[in-house]
């Protein structure tokens, strides 16, 4: 299990001209691995996991997601494969205002279409593994941002996804809630044998990860 991709170039639209996000991108990543992904801002990395994350088609280059090559498939297939395959996390938690933790964790199993026993057990599991067991009622509003944050974690782990990404998932946070979603992000990644993809800002986080990977201002206009 692991994300590869190849090749990838990201163009979009300006003016009459042709705007270069991505200039043939290679980055590979092996199961239990973690990459950070750096680079100054407007670099495309969010574009680059946007790309992986199989929620922008690239114009070209492909995406291998856990051995799948993810570019010949139709829409619904790549929806079911990002589901069933792939944990994203964002810098904000992104959490839905009116359920509980438990729920917006329990909440991705139900709309992979299995929320059963099993499901329930691995939501608390999670949860508890996060450090939240005494917050598994509390809504978004009762909680602080760190909270917030290892709720995402907890909800991007929940169907043991071959693929982790996370954007900046500790930008919103103080240095040590920051530290400490970081280790839980290590350590799921080893324990689940995910690939996962980091972008950050942070020089120890990424030197925290097994490598890096910086990505230039690629932004060009052909005319
Ligand atoms: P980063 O995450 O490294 O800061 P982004 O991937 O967000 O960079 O963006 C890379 C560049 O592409 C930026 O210059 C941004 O303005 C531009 N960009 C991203 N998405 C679009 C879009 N849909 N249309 C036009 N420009 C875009
Ligand atoms: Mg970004």
């Amino acid at each position: 299990m692991s994300l590869v991709l190849e090749n990838i170039t990201v163009t979009v639209p300006d003016g009459r001209d042709t705007l270069t996000i991505l200039d043939a991108v290679d980055l590979e990543v092996a199961a239990g691995e973690t990459v950070a992904l750096t680079g100054p801002s407007g670099s495309g990395k969010s574009t680059l996991l946007a790309v992986a994350g199989l929620l922008l088609r690239p114009g070209s280059g492909r995406v291998h997601v856990a051995g799948v090559e993810a570019g010949a498939l139709p829409d619904r297939e790549r929806t079911r494969l990002r589901g069933g395959t792939i944990g994203i996390v964002y810098q904000s938690a992104n959490l839905l205002p009116s359920l509980t933790a438990r729920e917006q964790v329990e909440v991705v199993a139900h709309a992979n279409g299995r929320l059963d026993r099993a499901a329930r057990d691995r939501a608390e599991e999670l949860l508890v593994r996060v450090g939240l067991a005494d917050r598994l009622s509390a809504q978004p509003g009762q909680l602080s941002g760190g909270e917030r944050q290892r709720v995402a974690l907890a909800r991007a782990l929940m169907m043991e996804p071959a693929v982790l990404l996370a954007d900046e998932p500790t930008a919103s946070l103080d240095p040590v809630r920051g530290a400490e979603v970081m280790r839980l992000l290590l350590e799921e990644t080893t324990r689940l044998g995910a690939a996962t993809l980091l972008v950050t800002h942070d020089g120890d986080q990424a030197a925290g990860a097994g490598r890096e990977v910086r990505l230039e201002r690629a932004a060009s206009t052909v005319g």
